[in-house]
């Protein structure tokens, strides 16, 4: 169904409709002319603002309405003052409208869900990606180092050049390219890889982030010389020197939340602020009001406990990295990796540190999170909650524990996570994308491992709660390729069921941020926030579920979003 099929003649219909934030003529900017982008951004939120007090109220009939309280379906919903008061048939909604002078929009059987929700997103690296030159299609060293030199000749002067989701087991040579292969760049220039483990920069750029071999993750080549990566604290300190301000930071955020319109969510889980002077999380916190999405907003450091930003965001942790990725081969386990030193990965953290943290946040009541992919670190992750609840049986009804990623669980520590009560904000797309016969997961950790990664359909048996998430910039911010990704993964006993997966996205999503309240379902009282689909995920041939489009994004009764008639 295209979104012509919203015209009905004599009335109104969402065609006709202005959304509220007025994005797509001024979001293309974003990356090209960049002062002029940024003006455009922050006008832009204060007139959201402006605007979105005097709105919030839509009746929509004729359509698919899902609401994700159990099984049951509706024809017709209302929303007033942005939050959803009545859902029910069409003659009852349309005279409930009128009575209240409020426009019917007609949806021609289009299907509506919850607003989705992205559990784990990276707004910041995000928008930085979408300026970037992009290196995941690289063949092989060569191309990389010639995108690079286009970038040189046509890139403003004084900007240090960019490259991201550079993934060297994709290149030809298996290996990133080194410095002295960008030595013929005329600027600093700085590479990401795709997973954010490291990163390589030129002679130049080493120079200007005032690097040197005593920094700890300065690579060495085979003549003892630096060779352009920087891990560790060097790939913190890499990032957060590169130089951009704090309006380049805020526009960056402000284009990542638009994008996220187009896909339908309305919520996301932020994860920023990786290093101390990071401008990221002050940032949202003073544009939270009228930032273009809901944030629930996870500070990924480990702060004085007593500092007031933890206090406000009521949340203590979010993506700190406990453990690594598996593409670095420093997410932990127990058994070595296959191709590998007979390394097993290593944490981060000691367990004391681990365990100080919780308890930190448990006894202030703030939620608790960490980033955790190997075996061994989701055991010491769950090992430090499990001790912390028994040294303080007061807080095990209303702790807020959650754990990132979920990657390698054991099935007692799925079992244990569920006994604890800890939720989980998991991204089905990394195995989808990511995972399978061919794949870097596999190489690393060989065949049996390889196909236990992200259990969903044990994580589910065993009564967790799963919040779906994408990790943007790691893979797209697209919930509906993470509802496919969920229902399609590369070994069907992972798989769960698009009803469960549409869940991961709304109602569950909203369970792991603790917003259950107030979000996730289309319940009287509930927040109106709202996806307009062409198709019903839990309909169609499930292999075509990435296939289905957003025709309209509703944040709190007003249409965020509208696609663009074809
Ligand atoms: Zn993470
Ligand atoms: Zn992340």
């Amino acid at each position: 169904m295209s979104a012509k099929l919203f015209r009905n003649k004599g009335n109104v219909s969402i065609a006709d409709l202005k959304s509220t934030a007025g994005l797509r003529s001024e979001s293309c900017c974003y990356g090209r002319n960049k002062n002029d982008a940024s003006n455009i951004q922050i006008r832009k939120i204060r007139r959201y603002k402006e605007r979105s007090e005097t709105m919030g109220q839509i009746a929509l009939i004729h359509g698919n309405i899902i609401p994700m309280d159990g099984r049951k379906r509706y024809s017709a919903v209302l929303a007033q003052d942005g939050k959803i008061t009545a859902i029910g048939g069409d003659a009852e909604i349309k005279e409930l409208a009128e009575q209240n002078k409020i426009e019917v929009i007609d949806l021609k059987g289009a299907t509506v869900l919850p607003g989705f929700h992205d559990c784990h997103a990276h707004l910041s690296l995000t928008g930085f990606d979408a300026q970037g030159i992009n290196m995941y299609d690289a063949g092989d060293i060569a191309e990389v180092v010639s995108r690079l030199k286009e970038a040189d000749e046509t890139w403003p002067e004084g900007r240090w050049l960019y490259g991201m989701r550079l993934d060297e087991g994709l290149l030809d040579e298996k290996r990133p390219p080194t410095m002295e292969e960008l030595a013929e760049l005329k600027r600093p220039a700085l590479i990401s890889d795709r997973g954010g483990h490291y990163v390589i920069v030129n002679q130049m750029a080493y120079d200007a982030l005032g690097m040197s071999p005593e920094v700890e993750g300065v690579r060495m080549g085979p003549d003892g010389k630096p060779n352009g990566r920087l891990q560790d604290r060097a790939n913190k300190v890499a990032r957060n020197g590169f130089p951009r301000s704090r309006e380049e930071v805020l526009e960056a955020m402000v284009y990542t939340g638009q994008e996220a319109l187009k896909k339908g969510i309305t919520t996301i889980h932020a994860q920023e602020g990786f290093t101390e002077d990071d401008p990221a999380v002050p940032l949202l916190i003073e544009h939270m009001e009228d930032f273009p999405v809901d944030l629930v907003i996870y500070w990924c450091m480990m702060p004085d406990y007593d500092e007031p930003m933890a206090e406000k965001l009521g949340i203590l942790g979010g993506d700190i990295l406990l453990d690594g990725s598996i593409g670095s081969r420093t997410a932990a386990f127990f058994q070595p990796y296959v191709d590998g030193d007979g390394g097993c990965g290593y944490l981060n953290f000691s367990e004391q540190e681990v365990y100080d943290f919780v308890e930190a946040g448990i006894v202030r009541d703030l939620a608790m999170s960490f980033h955790v992919i190997g075996e061994r670190g989701i055991h010491t992750a769950l090992d430090a909650y499990e001790k912390v609840m028994d040294q303080h049986p007061e807080k095990i009804d209303t702790a807020k524990l959650r754990l990132e990623h979920f990657g390698w669980p054991s099935q007692e520590d799925i079992d244990r996570a569920a006994r604890l009560g800890v939720r989980i904000s998991t991204q089905p797309a990394f195995t989808y994308l990511r995972g399978g016969p061919e794949s870097v997961y596999r190489s690393r950790l060989g065949e049996e491992r390889e196909k236990a990664g992200y259990p969903l359909r044990l994580m589910l048996d065993a009564g967790l709660c799963l919040g779906g998430g994408s990790d943007s910039d790691i893979t797209p911010l697209d919930a509906l390729l993470g509802i496919h990704a969920a229902v399609n993964p590369p070994y069907p006993e992972n798989a769960v069921t698009p009803y469960e997966a549409v869940r991961m996205y709304t109602s569950e999503g909203a369970r792991c941020g603790w917003e259950d309240d107030r979000k996730g379902k289309l319940i009287p009282g509930m927040q109106a926030d709202m996806v307009i689909l062409d198709q019903d995920p839990m309909q169609v041939n499930p292999q075509t579920i990435k296939d289905i489009q957003v025709l309209a994004t509703i944040r709190k009764g007003s249409v965020v979003y509208k696609k663009e008639e074809s």
